[in-house]
C-alpha cells in the first residue's frame, strides 16, 4: 500500500490530476504517508505560489440571512440573535483603516440579506476600489444574474460562494429551499463574468463520507476556481446539527494538500475555523499547501454576532492586534506578507483580462 501511496502523490504532484478513487485513498492516509503529503503539498505551493502569504481583511457587515442552512449560526430561524446591519459610510471606514495597516484586499461578507440593493452594494465595491485602491471580494450569497454583472462591471474582482459539498443528496438534506443546480449555476455564471471565483466545502458534516470530499474537490478542479477555501465543520448549538460531531483537523489538512496538488494555482486559506478548533491549525495548513490567511477586521461589537459556527478565534482582538499576531506567524514560519493585491496567478487576471 506504501508504494501506491507514494506513486498517487508523485503523479499528483507532477500531473496536478487525480481520480476520484485515488483522492479517497490519499484522504486515508496516515503517518509517514500523511508527512509525504503535506510536504508535496508545500513543495507545490512553493513552485507555483511562492513563499507569500496573502492577507484578506474580512468585513462581516451583515448578520441578517433569508436562508436555514442547517449548520449555520445565522440562519433565520435562529431568532435569539441580535441582528445587525452596517451602512456604507462605516463600511468604508472599516475598509480605510485596513489600508495603513497594509491590507490590498477586502472581502465583504454578510447572509443572504436583500435589505442591501444591488445598487447600493455597487456604490460601496466602486467606492473602495476607487477611493482606497482596495481589490474587492464579494461574499453575498446567491443573486441573480443581474446582480453579480452590475458589480462586476462597478469593479469587484472576486466572488466568493462556497458550495460547501457537492454530495448532491448532502447539499438538498443541509440547503432548505436550495437546490445544487442552483449553486452551480450561479458559480459558474460568476466564472463567465469574469470574477475570480472562490468555492469551497466543509469537511466533516454529518453523513459526509469520503466519495463525497472526493468530489468536492473533483468539483472545485472542474470549475478550475481561484480560490478554495476549506474548513472544519464545526457545530452550533442554535442549530439543528447542535450534537453532531465537529470536523477533524487532520482530514481538513489532508482536504487542503489534495487541493494544493490538484489546482496549483489556487488561492488556498488557513481558515479561522480551523485555528478555532486547533491553535496551531492555520500554521499546520500553510504548511500544508495554504498560502492565504483572512483576519476578521469587523468591529469587536459585532464579531460576536456573526457566530456562523461558536468559539471562533480573536472575537476580542482588534484589527491592528490581529495583524501584528498574524504576522508574526507567518514570519515564524519563515514566510512573508504578500505586499501586492494576491490577485490569481492566472495569466487572463494578471494581464487584466479576466
Ligand atoms: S450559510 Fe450563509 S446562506 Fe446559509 S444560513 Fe448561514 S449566512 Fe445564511
Amino acid at each position: 500500500m506504501q508504494k501506491e501511496y507514494n506513486e498517487i502523490i508523485e503523479q499528483a504532484t507532477a500531473e496536478h490530476k487525480l481520480e476520484k478513487d485515488e483522492i479517497e485513498t490519499l484522504l486515508s492516509c496516515e503517518g509517514s504517508t500523511l508527512k509525504l503529503l503535506f510536504a508535496a503539498a508545500d513543495r507545490v505551493r512553493r513552485t507555483f505560489m511562492g513563499d507569500e502569504v496573502h492577507l484578506r481583511g474580512l468585513i462581516e457587515f451583515s448578520n441578517y440571512c433569508q436562508r436555514n442552512c442547517a449548520y449555520c449560526g445565522l440562519r433565520e430561524s435562529h431568532k435569539s440573535l441580535p441582528r445587525y446591519r452596517l451602512d456604507t459610510a462605516e463600511i468604508v471606514a472599516i475598509a480605510g483603516a485596513a489600508v495603513p495597516l497594509g491590507y490590498k484586499t477586502v472581502v465583504l461578507q454578510s447572509g443572504e440579506d436583500s435589505a442591501y440593493s444591488a445598487e447600493l452594494i455597487a456604490v460601496i465595491a466602486c467606492r473602495l476600489k476607487e477611493e482606497l485602491g482596495l481589490a474587492v471580494t464579494l461574499s453575498l450569497g446567491e443573486r441573480s444574474e443581474e446582480d453579480y454583472r452590475l458589480w462586476r462591471n462597478a469593479g469587484a474582482d472576486r466572488y466568493l460562494l462556497k458550495h460547501e459539498t457537492a454530495d448532491v443528496e448532502l447539499y438538498g438534506a443541509l440547503h432548505p429551499d436550495m437546490t445544487w443546480e442552483n449553486r452551480k449555476k450561479s458559480l459558474y455564471l460568476l466564472r463567465e463574468l469574469g470574477y475570480q471565483v472562490g468555492s469551497g466545502c466543509m469537511v466533516g458534516l454529518p453523513g459526509q463520507t469520503l466519495s463525497s470530499l472526493a468530489k468536492d474537490l473533483l468539483f472545485l478542479k472542474e470549475l478550475d476556481v481561484e480560490m478554495a477555501g476549506i474548513g472544519p465543520f464545526i457545530p452550533n448549538p442554535n442549530t439543528p446539527l447542535a450534537k453532531a460531531e465537529r470536523g477533524s483537523v487532520e482530514l481538513t489538512l489532508k482536504m487542503i494538500a489534495i487541493a494544493r496538488l490538484l489546482m496549483p494555482q489556487a488561492h488556498l486559506p488557513a481558515t479561522t475555523a480551523l485555528g478555532s478548533i486547533d491553535s496551531k491549525g492555520r500554521q499546520k495548513a500553510l504548511v500544508a499547501g495554504a498560502n492565504v490567511v483572512m483576519p476578521n477586521i469587523t468591529p469587536n461589537k459585532y464579531r460576536r454576532l456573526y457566530e456562523i459556527y461558536p468559539n471562533k478565534i480573536c472575537l476580542d482582538d482588534n484589527p491592528a492586534h490581529c495583524r501584528n499576531c498574524i504576522g508574526g506567524i507567518i514570519s515564524s514560519l519563515g514566510r512573508t506578507v504578500a505586499e501586492g493585491a494576491g490577485h490569481s496567478p492566472k495569466e487572463q487576471f494578471t494581464l487584466g483580462l479576466g
